[in-house]
């Protein structure tokens, strides 16, 4: 099987019928590039920048932020690059910003709500983003959105930052798409008006799972809720990618759930565009695909989407795909 996979590294990602979608790959550092080359990804889907972060006693400076910036983009020689910007809070705590300890750090000062906060935490980093775009595909993610103002406000700072070093003579790519994490149900229930806003969405199940479900993804205790192919779950995933559709737009995901041998499945028929993944999972997912019809699929998805419980829908696929 191995050596079936290996042969796809350089395969375009297309269904048994012909439907072309892009496997991407998470990366946490610009050492990560490395492994999404070996394995055939098409492009970086999630950049979690948190890294840059962590692990040291205080902000890294714009100019290291370029550096590893660049390094991304120029090693993915053209290929789109999602970098998605500061998610720290949660499970990811950063000791020398000195926040007050919180009683719900899942639904507290994280992510973008501290990056709007502390502007200049965000404005740095966007700089150095912005300054390093004219050397790749670079595409820009604001995570943890949970309302249209979030969104505005951001890309309003982003602007900002942009026409200034503009002003100041430094180069910076004409065309940077900005897009969001959907990650809060809030968001997915509202994807038709972010649609018409931003330029594309990817879909976090890590945390949208733990958010519609309310089961901590970190709690054993509760893991049984935690459900992947719950048809709520698969009922929002099905609003953004229309949403999108509607508008023009791409939708991917980068959760885990993007590289899951259940969902993929599922996902193909929804019209997923893009399937970010770690990089290790793409080959099989791409072995996956070549074996499918996306006409099937789609009717699958349909057909899934009226059941009501995760284990009948996992059942459902298992059928499903054990007949091609
Ligand atoms: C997600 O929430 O699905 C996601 C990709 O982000 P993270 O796992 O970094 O929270
Ligand atoms: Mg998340």
């Amino acid at each position: 099987q191995k050596a079936e996979w290996a042969k796809l590294v350089d395969e375009p990602t297309v269904s048994k019928d012909g439907h072309h979608v892009e496997l991407a790959a998470n990366i946490g550092t610009p050492k990560d590039l490395e492994g999404v080359k070996n394995n055939g990804g098409e492009g970086v889907g999630l950049y979690r920048t948190e890294f840059l972060y962590m692990g040291r006693d205080e902000l890294p400076t714009e100019e290291e932020q370029y550096e590893a910036y660049k390094a991304v983009l120029e090693g993915m020689e053209g290929k789109p690059v999602v970098v998605r910007t500061l998610d720290i809070g949660g499970d990811k705590e950063l000791p020398y910003l000195n926040l007050p300890k919180e009683m719900n750090p899942f639904l507290g000062y994280r992510a973008i709500r501290l990056c709007l906060d502390e502007q200049e935490i965000f404005r740095t980093q966007l700089r150095a983003l912005l300054k390093a775009s004219p050397y790749g595909n670079l595409k820009i993610m604001f995570p943890m959105i949970s309302n249209l103002q979030e969104f505005r406000d951001a890309k309003a700072i982003l602007e900002e930052e942009k026409k200034a070093l503009q002003e100041n003579g430094t180069d910076v790519a004409d065309k940077i798409e900005v897009g969001i994490m959907v990650e809060i149900p809030s968001t997915a229930v509202m994807a038709d008006v972010f649609a018409k806003e931003v330029d594309f969405f990817s879909i976090g199940t890590n945390d949208l799972i733990q958010y519609t479900m309310a089961a901590d993804r970190m709690n054993e205790r509760v893991s049984y809720l935690y459900q992947p192919y719950n048809p709520a779950i698969l009922r929002l995933v099905k609003m953004v990618i229309d949403a999108a559709h509607k508008e023009g737009k791409w939708a991917g995901m980068c959760g885990e759930m993007a590289g899951d041998e259940i969902a993929v499945p599922i996902l193909l028929g929804l019209g997923l565009d893009e399937f970010s993944m770690s990089a290790t999972s793409i080959l099989r997912a791409r072995s996956q695909i070549h074996r499918l019809n996306q006409s099937d699929m789609k009717k699958l998805a349909e057909d899934v989407l009226k059941l009501d419980t995760n284990d009948e829908v996992i059942k459902a696929v298992e059928k499903a795909v054990s007949q091609v």
